[in-house]
């Protein structure tokens, strides 16, 4: 790099992790992004006048530091989140186990029968190993089989007994049993979850976030369309464009898989360690409608395997300018992981009008698919400590790999922000 007296530190990918780690070294790094444009999953696209996010991406913020940086970013609006649950052809408010008044009897007595049992038994019960467990016991028999363990298969594409709780604690909270009793009986509860609010851009997708973000780097530190092929740790450089480039230390936030496969000559056990790492590919659907949908909620959850996706969201029921006036922009995640067909797609269309969403197929002006191969990082058994493995191997080697795929966990656009400054701040001289 001109006017550079020693190697830069290379922070691979401009995702929001990237990015915001680039924010705080300025002109000490320099960002290699393999695709055109910066902000990896936080990206945004345009389709004949339609806005697409790469599915619902909803800002919410805590760190107070954070939130007034990004305020200054670009304009934003405040949402209050509306979201439903659709199963046994009847639509509640989200989260359904605090929503269960109006279901049919039978169901009713099923979640109190289960909730009651799990209350019971709590004392008698083992330990809590899987998610699954978690699951049976803060809600019990019949909230798990009518929306929880249908619903979270469908989303993680694995049974709940091959998950950990590591990740609950924080993003899925246990009930407390009054206010799922509450929810019976019908009475009106506060709005619950981590992801009440949000803040989304007043005049374009999500992307405009982290296209801001890019547009105030210095300038040359970021280069586009520069896949890092192979990383050298030994010799402290990693090509570019099939071009070996020094540096003084790495920040990557590309997925952990992918950085261990860069490496030159790794040992033979952390080839083996990285074998164990299980993640889940999501395919969804881009769709364009030429009338407004027929509900007005941001997004719905549809735990019945009958229907072939698990969550629709409407991006124009939040911001209209996300879709020309009359029309509606919308995704919807398909539970298969197979590569959605033809077929697949006249299945999801007639879901969504079985669904109450659309009227008629012939609304539905376009529905593309799209795909995300990293989607969800799997926590089985061997997540934990697999990823410590590698995580300290790497950092031996001067290598930060940090954000949602980089340190290999469930994270929002937040949290891989602060990820992104807590990396930058181990190469600054003065750490804040
Ligand atoms: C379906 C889904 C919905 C989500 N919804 C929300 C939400 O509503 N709210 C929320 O807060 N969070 C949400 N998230 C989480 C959010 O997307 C992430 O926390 C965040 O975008 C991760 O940013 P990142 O920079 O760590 O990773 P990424 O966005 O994956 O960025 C990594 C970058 O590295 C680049 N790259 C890959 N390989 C190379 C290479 N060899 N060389 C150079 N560059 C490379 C990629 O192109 C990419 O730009 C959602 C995630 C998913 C999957």
């Amino acid at each position: 790099m001109k006017g550079r007296s020693s190697a830069p530190v290379v922070v691979i990918g401009a995702g929001l992790t990237g990015l915001s780690a680039a924010r705080h070294l300025g002109r000490r790094c320099v960002v290699f992004e393999a695709e055109d444009a910066p902000g990896g999953l936080a990206r945004s696209h345009r389709i004949d006048g339609y806005t697409f996010d790469r599915t619902g991406h909803w800002l919410h913020l805590k760190d107070k530091r954070i939130r007034r940086s990004l305020l200054r970013l670009t304009d934003w609006m405040e949402v209050e989140r509306v979201s439903k649950a659709f199963t046994y052809d009847h639509q509640t408010e989200y989260p359904f186990q605090v929503h269960l008044h109006g279901h049919r009897p039978d169901i009713l007595l099923d979640c109190l029968v289960g909730l009651w049992k799990a209350h019971d038994q709590r004392r008698s019960r083992r330990s809590i190993h899987t998610f699954e467990d978690f699951i049976y016991e803060h809600f019990g028999e019949g909230i798990a089989r009518h929306f929880l363990l249908p619903y979270n298969e469908k989303l993680w594409g694995v049974p709940a007994k091959h998950m950990t709780t590591d990740w609950c604690q924080r993003f899925f909270p246990a009930t407390p049993v009054e206010q799922i009793l509450a929810g019976i009986v019908g009475a009106k509860l506060p709005q619950m979850g981590y992801n009440v609010a949000f803040l989304y851009p007043k005049n374009g997708g999500i992307g405009l976030l982290a296209q801001a973000m890019a547009d105030r780097l210095p300038k040359g530190v970021l280069s586009l369309s520069s896949p890092v092929e192979r990383i050298d740790y030994k010799k402290k450089q990693l090509m570019v464009n099939g071009q070996w480039t020094a540096y003084s230390g790495i920040i990557s936030t590309i997925p952990l898989p992918e950085l261990i496969a860069r490496l030159e000559n790794p040992p033979k056990r952390v080839l083996q360690a990285v074998e164990k790492l299980t993640w889940t590919q999501v395919h969804y659907l881009d769709v364009a409608t030429k009338r407004p949908v027929r509900q007005s909620y941001h997004w719905v959850y549809v735990p019945e395997r009958k229907y072939p996706f698990y969550r629709a969201g409407v991006y124009s029921n939040v911001a209209p300018h996300m879709a020309p006036k009359g029309g509606s922009s919308l995704y919807v995640e398909l539970s298969s992981r197979a590569t959605p067909s033809a077929a697949t797609i006249k299945d999801v269309v007639a879901g969504m009008k079985a669904i109450g969403l659309i009227s008629s197929a012939r609304d539905v002006l376009f529905a593309k698919p799209q795909s995300i191969e990293y989607a969800y990082v799997i926590y089985d058994q061997n997540h934990q400590t697999t990823r410590r493995f590698l995580l300290s191997f790497l950092a031996s080697k001067g290598i930060h790999s940090t954000g949602r795929y980089g340190s290999w966990e469930y994270n929002s656009m937040e949290d891989s922000i602060l990820a992104g400054r807590n990396a930058a701040a181990s190469y600054l001289p003065n750490k804040q």
